[in-house]
């Protein structure tokens, strides 16, 4: 079985950010790159204030932070992967981004790196496809926040091998988390069921059945869900939660997945939610005020 000591992340948004502190934490060498190069020169800096907040909190101390910042490294370049046992990717969630991240980064891998992809919803066994490994191709997705989240879906293509699969298994358990195995089909498990929720939400707004905060009222009081979807769609980011309908509708034909023509009204003024300061909720204050 592969032994994973040293990990890139490609992507350093919320979840490529949440999977490089958690697998620095939990002692992997840790290599990440972004094709944002703000983002990249800041991505440490992003991890120690979160750190930082947890200080506060008495759950770290100053050593702890600091050890765990010095097994970040980043690469501006896919020849920095080279010693990467594993790549998770976490780019943003477009297929045709996905696939050309997997053309240039191959050929600087190790012939036995693993490549994981942290997609939400699109097919593994296609992604794999475009990889010259799909037995050491495999779908790994972590939930948001991931340093909070205790579950990590893993998925199988269907040339995924048992062997990449134990490996990455293993890697769960070092990260303190829970695996969950699913098949290869839209979505997986866990959007499979919560992103088309979210959807229905909004298609409530959209026909004015309720406003936001009733909606969200709603299933938090007369569902004993944590956060109301509108909310969570935010959280989630409404350009992922819109990509993954769109991966549900075309991979199933089904016209029940298709996407709120409200969703994609929001994802084309570019208020993708809580990362952009306007969503169903507006960020710009103090506490988030509702849209509608
Ligand atoms: P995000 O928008 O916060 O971050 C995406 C990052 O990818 C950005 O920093 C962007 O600069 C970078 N990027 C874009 N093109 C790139 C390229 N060619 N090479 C390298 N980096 C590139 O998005 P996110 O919420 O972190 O989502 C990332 C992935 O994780 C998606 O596949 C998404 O579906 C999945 N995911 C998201 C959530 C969630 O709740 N947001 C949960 C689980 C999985």
């Amino acid at each position: 079985m592969t032994n994973i000591g040293t990990v890139g992340v490609i992507g350093a948004g919320q979840m490529g950010r949440g999977i490089v502190q958690v697998c620095a934490d939990a002692g992997y060498q840790v290599i990440v790159s972004d094709v944002n190069e703000d983002v990249l020169n800041t991505v440490t800096a992003t991890i120690s204030k979160g750190l930082d907040r947890m200080i506060a909190k008495g759950k770290m101390d100053e050593a702890g932070r600091d050890s765990l910042l010095g097994r970040i490294s980043t690469t501006a370049d896919y020849a920095g992967f080279s010693d990467a046992d594993i790549v998770i990717e976490a780019a943003v969630e477009n297929e045709g981004i996905k696939t050309a991240i997997f053309k240039s980064l191959y050929p600087h891998l190790k012939s036995d790196a693993i490549i994981a992809t942290n997609t939400s919803s699109i097919s593994v066994t296609r992604l794999g496809a475009a990889t010259d490994r799909q037995d050491k191709f495999v779908g790994m997705h972590f939930m948001n926040p991931v340093p909070v989240m205790q579950l990590v879906e893993l998925i199988r293509g269907i040339a995924t091998s048992d062997e990449t699969f134990d490996a990455v298994a293993a890697m769960v358990k070092q990260l303190n988390k829970t695996a969950t195995f699913a098949q290869d089909f839209p979505a997986f498990i866990v959007n499979r069921i919560l992103v088309p929720m979210i959807n229905e939400a909004i298609y409530t707004l959209y026909e004015g059945v309720g406003g936001v905060e009733a909606i969200d009222t709603s299933l938090k009081l007369g569902a004993n869900h944590p956060m109301g979807p509108l909310e969570l769609a935010d959280f989630i980011g409404l350009d992922t939660c819109l990509a993954i309908m769109q991966v549900l509708y075309e991979g199933f034909a089904d016209s029940k997945y298709r996407p709120c023509p409200l969703l994609v009204k929001y994802v084309e003024a570019g208020w993708l939610g809580r990362k952009t300061g306007r969503g169903f909720y507006d960020y710009s204050g103090d506490a988030p005020i509702p849209t509608r």
